[in-house]
């Protein structure tokens, strides 16, 4: 048992060890200008790429960059505003109603801790990770749809659920890396999961890693 466990350890270092040589610098790939616009694309990246958020958080943010301006220009206006982003009842209604929460509860500003945040309408643990990690430059780990898959095709996490995931790849990456991790994985997924099926010998940490099954290309089929 203490042999499985320190090899799968020692393939979560050589897997950071890799990802440090890959992705050594990584930016946040949501351009903001401060916590409280970054929530705000956040929230609106759910489902949408970030180059779509980038494209309209300029005309959003050139009316509205603050809680007071943003409850100013109405539920309605933000949800024209950011309908090419989807879902936009369902968002504008998450943007108006935390605006309004900060101004009501705090002042205008974020509060700080994943509860708070969390109790603001529209976002979940993962937007909250987000804006503790990005914004707060506190350790978290938000795990996104390729975070998911990479870590269960890596063999780090069984990939039964995203709470699963956050909670092995905790256990296996120390503290200090894990706002760095997430986001190089992040761009690991984005330059290398475009094949279809799976091409494995262009991946270089699933060339390495990656599990027997996706190895013998059963392609199509998502290895879950
Ligand atoms: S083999 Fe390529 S497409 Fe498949 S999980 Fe790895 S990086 Fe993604």
């Amino acid at each position: 048992m203490a042999k499985k466990i320190s090899k799968k350890q020692e393939k979560a270092d050589d897997i950071r060890r890799m990802l440090d040589e890959y992705f050594p610098e990584v930016p946040v790939p949501l351009h903001h200008k401060d916590i409280y616009t970054l929530l705000i694309a956040v929230l609106l990246s759910a489902q949408c790429t970030d180059e779509r958020v980038n494209r309209i958080t300029p005309i959003l943010f050139g009316k509205a960059d603050n809680p007071t301006d943003m409850v100013a220009l109405g539920e309605d206006a933000i949800r024209e505003i950011i309908r090419p982003c989807g879902l936009s009842p369902m968002k504008a209604k998450g943007i108006y109603g935390l605006s309004k929460i900060l101004l009501e509860k705090y002042n205008g500003d974020l509060p700080f801790g994943f509860e708070p945040l969390e109790m603001l309408p529209g976002v979940g643990h993962k937007t909250a990770s987000v804006v503790m990690s990005q914004g707060f430059g506190m350790p978290a780990f938000p795990v996104d749809t390729h975070i998911h898959r990479l870590a269960y095709r890596w063999g780090l996490s069984s990939g039964k659920s995203v709470e699963q995931t956050e909670k092995d790849l905790k256990s296996l990456f120390p503290e200090d890396s894990w706002n760095q991790l997430h986001l190089q994985i992040i761009y690991y997924g984005r330059s290398y999961c475009k094949a279809r099926p799976h091409n494995v010998e262009d991946c270089p940490i699933c060339r390495k890693y990656g599990r027997k099954e996706m190895k013998s290309q059963v392609a199509r089929v998502d290895p879950r």
